[in-house]
């Protein structure tokens, strides 16, 4: 029998999103997030178009678009010469390629868009700073109140939902840190970019911008390998670690260098990744999100997999035996996940490659049409999600 009520722990992208998915089937889904509120945390997100149009069938995307950046294109360009190397077009060609929009948005204006859809739909219970203990079901069981159906670990790379998953995933530092900034609009240097998304190059390192419209502010996020034994998010980083991000930068274009030395305000994130693990219990208990698959930012897909694993988890337990959804959702994503993080990693190699490697990289791209650079990526934007 299909269940009636899902406990989900955490209000992130991929709790919100189950929240509603779940609503969408008459499922009722009860939230806990330990924050006591969901404040403005974390910097940019690019939603694109796999993702978007399940915002849309959810309802949420009407809210997003009018405060959004629909870029002209994603660029590719080196970080020294600022020559363009590559470009993807985005913009109309994206809504006509792949049936739905690409966007950058605050990551903040995401989550208040879902949690606005959640707090109106009567099937959607939201408990704030309520933080989840999951060591073992029953005191978890005692804290929710009621024997839910189903529990949805949404509750990010550092998930203690995990626990109650038999050979689950483990966090591991990935060896790279982003570091993140956002700069005025009016302050920004000219090198940057007001109508599309651009990677800037180098060897080791590279550096994302695009405009958050809704901020009239850039969003920056500057890439490096480094070693790190934080856990923090959004910390400021020490001096050390500010020389070490500099360095990295060092033969860069003067203006996207001075631009990295003025930011007193830069945070420090540690990029940490899930191993591969099972997803569920074989009973009652499923991972979605970066509780279970915390990938690499650079095929920039965190948000838009926590996206769809929600929706397709929500479409698959309203419509078939628990036990059997829980399956047929862990075997139908895995693949799709596994891509994808072979696509950030190779994005990686390709993007701080150095000497002949970058050359060979630079002459390859350059000879292939926007079109056909397009064409890699039909797989990841032109895929319908199962809701
Ligand atoms: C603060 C923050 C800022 C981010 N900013 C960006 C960004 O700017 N750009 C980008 O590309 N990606 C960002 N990410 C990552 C990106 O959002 C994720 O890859 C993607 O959205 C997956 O989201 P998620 O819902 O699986 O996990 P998360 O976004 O990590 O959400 C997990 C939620 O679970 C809650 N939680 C954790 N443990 C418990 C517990 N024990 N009990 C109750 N609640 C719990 C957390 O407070 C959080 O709200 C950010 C993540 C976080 C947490």
């Amino acid at each position: 029998m299909p269940i009636k009520t899902a406990a989900i722990i955490g209000a992130g992208i991929a709790g919100l999103t189950a929240a509603l998915a779940l609503a969408r089937h008459g499922v009722r889904a009860v939230i806990f997030e330990q924050a006591e509120a969901l404040t403005e945390v974390g910097a940019g997100l690019q939603i694109s178009p796999n993702a978007s149009r399940i915002l849309n069938t959810l309802g949420v995307l009407d809210a997003l678009q009018p405060v959004w950046l629909e870029p002209k294109e994603v660029r590719l360009v080196s970080g020294s010469s600022l020559r363009l190397i590559a470009s993807v077009p985005c913009g109309s060609f994206a809504r006509e390629r792949w049936g739905s929009p690409y966007g950058a948005v605050h990551r903040a204006t995401l989550q208040k868009a879902l949690l606005d859809a959640v707090m109106t739909n009567p099937l959607c219970t939201l408990h704030l700073g309520q933080p989840i203990d999951a060591t073992n079901k029953q005191a978890l069981d005692a804290t929710i109140g009621e024997e839910a159906d189903l529990i949805i670990g949404a509750d990010g790379v550092w998930s203690k939902v995990r626990t109650l998953v038999p050979d689950g995933p483990s966090p591991h530092f990935s060896g790279n840190i982003a570091w993140r900034f956002t700069i005025p609009e009016a302050l920004a240097s000219r090198v940057l970019d007001r109508t599309s998304v651009t990677a800037f190059l180098g060897p080791s390192a590279h550096l994302v911008s695009y405009p958050i419209k809704e901020n009239a502010a850039f969003n920056i996020v500057a890439n490096i390998s480094g070693s790190s034994a934080s856990h923090d998010w959004n910390a400021a980083g020490t001096k050390a670690q500010r020389e070490h991000l500099l360095s990295r930068f060092s033969g860069w274009n003067d203006n996207i260098r001075t631009m990295l030395e003025q930011q007193e305000k830069a945070t420090f994130w540690p990029l940490y990744e899930a191993s591969a693990g099972r997803w569920h219990n074989g009973k009652d208990v499923i991972l979605i999100g970066d509780a279970a698959h915390a990938m690499m930012p650079f095929a920039a897909q965190g948000a838009a997999m926590a996206i769809e694993d929600a929706f397709e988890l929500a479409g698959m337990v309203a419509s078939r035996p628990l036990i059997e959804a829980l399956d047929l959702f862990e075997k139908h994503r895995t693949p799709r996940i596994a891509r994808l993080r072979q696509r950030a990693a190779f994005n990686h190699f390709a993007y701080h490659a150095r000497g002949p490697v970058r050359m060979a990289r630079d002459l390859v791209l350059s000879m292939r049409p926007p079109q056909s650079l397009a064409a890699d990526l039909d797989w990841v934007y032109g895929y319908h999600a199962i809701g």
